[in-house]
């Protein structure tokens, strides 16, 4: 239904019009993971949504066309009124500090001029160590190929070896669903338990793959530093990746100001941009980043943004492949936000 509506507004012009009426909005990217189009070279494929290095080209192709790319640095300029705002502005930003930021997406994203933002975990510029959600997303796929079941919480699943990776995406959601209200402590000490139990009892674990292992590899100082040559501008993602909300007022300052100071260490220039770790904030976190000296944070809440909108709050499009332009760009342009706020989701 929504997809069919999209497809109507798209080819009778009306995806056009709302999207000439919201010229002046500034619309941000996000996406986290870029693996190379050839899944032979990799050592397992997530079933968390990646987007293939040709379809990047193909979905930034079309964008390029109804979009000017700009940097993250001129988007929040132009939102605050401090240099013109060009049309239909679009940023790019990616989450987490994956290696595939710098050596999958980039060189795609720089074909087309774009400068994108890298948001990095900074305990990884230190000892990277692969994400709590990746090393699941690993264990799901290897309870599922031996047919066993799990439990979490009072949560019990029985995999098997015939779930596609829609199914698979679905079974990890469940347990992340499970964990959201425990505590921040409470939420690591559980998923790490039932992680490690997995890995053990299978023998197997995103550790064991052979390095560099593109899915859940992410960037030390050097290669973080060597990204920003490159022409990636590096924001902050906290230092621990824990959901801000969930923590006390010295942790959040801790998160946010240890997280910028290595960062900046670590390219040499100033950190001025935050992402919220799964999206989670509220007004004493945002209002806790604008006192520690960024520029701007950026949510997972879906829509672009109007000129003067709050800094700290920003919302993004998240790219993926949606298996038509019209959805693509009713995606890009807000539509999906509007239609979720109609059916009051
Ligand atoms: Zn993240």
């Amino acid at each position: 239904m929504k997809k069919l509506l999209y497809s109507a507004l798209y080819y009778c012009g009306g995806l056009h019009l709302w999207h000439w009426l919201r010229r002046r909005h500034v619309t941000i990217v996000f996406f986290h993971s870029v693996l190379p189009s050839d899944e032979n070279v990799l050592n397992w494929k997530p079933c968390r949504t990646t987007i293939p290095s040709n379809t990047l080209r193909a979905l930034t192709s079309f964008l390029s066309r109804h979009y000017t790319f700009v940097s993250l640095e001129e988007a929040v300029a132009m939102l605050r009124g401090d240099i013109p705002a060009v049309a239909n502005a679009m940023a790019f930003t990616i989450d987490d500090g994956y290696m595939n930021t710098r050596d999958v997406a980039l060189p795609v994203l720089q074909e087309f001029g774009i400068t994108p933002t890298v948001y990095a975990v900074s305990d990884n510029l230190v000892a990277p160590s692969a994400f709590w959600f990746d090393r699941l997303d690993f264990v799901i796929q290897q309870i599922a190929a031996a047919g066993e079941t799990l439990s979490f919480g009072s949560l019990e699943l029985s995999l098997n070896a015939a779930m596609n990776s829609e199914d698979l995406r679905w079974a990890c959601n469940q347990v992340i669903d499970s964990s959201h209200e425990m505590s921040e402590d409470e939420r690591a000490r559980a998923l790490e338990t039932f992680i490690a139990h997995w890995e053990q009892k299978l023998n197997a674990s995103v550790a064991a793959q052979p390095a560099p292992d593109l899915p859940s590899a992410t960037m030390n100082a050097l290669e973080l530093a060597e990204a920003d040559r490159r022409g990636l501008h590096v924001g902050s993602h906290t230092v621990s990746h824990r959901r801000l909300s969930q923590l006390s007022d010295d942790e959040i300052v801790y998160e946010l100001r240890s997280s910028r100071e290595h960062i900046q260490q670590a390219v040499g220039k100033p950190c001025k941009h935050l992402a919220y770790p799964e999206g989670f904030f509220d007004a004493r976190v945002s209002r806790q980043t604008r006192l520690e000296g960024y520029d701007s944070a950026v949510t997972t809440q879906e829509g672009t943004n109007a000129p003067g909108c709050d800094l700290f709050e920003l919302k993004r499009a998240h790219l993926s492949d949606f298996g038509s332009n019209a959805v693509l760009w009713s995606n890009m342009a807000g539509l999906n936000a509007l239609w979720s706020r109609l059916r009051g989701d």
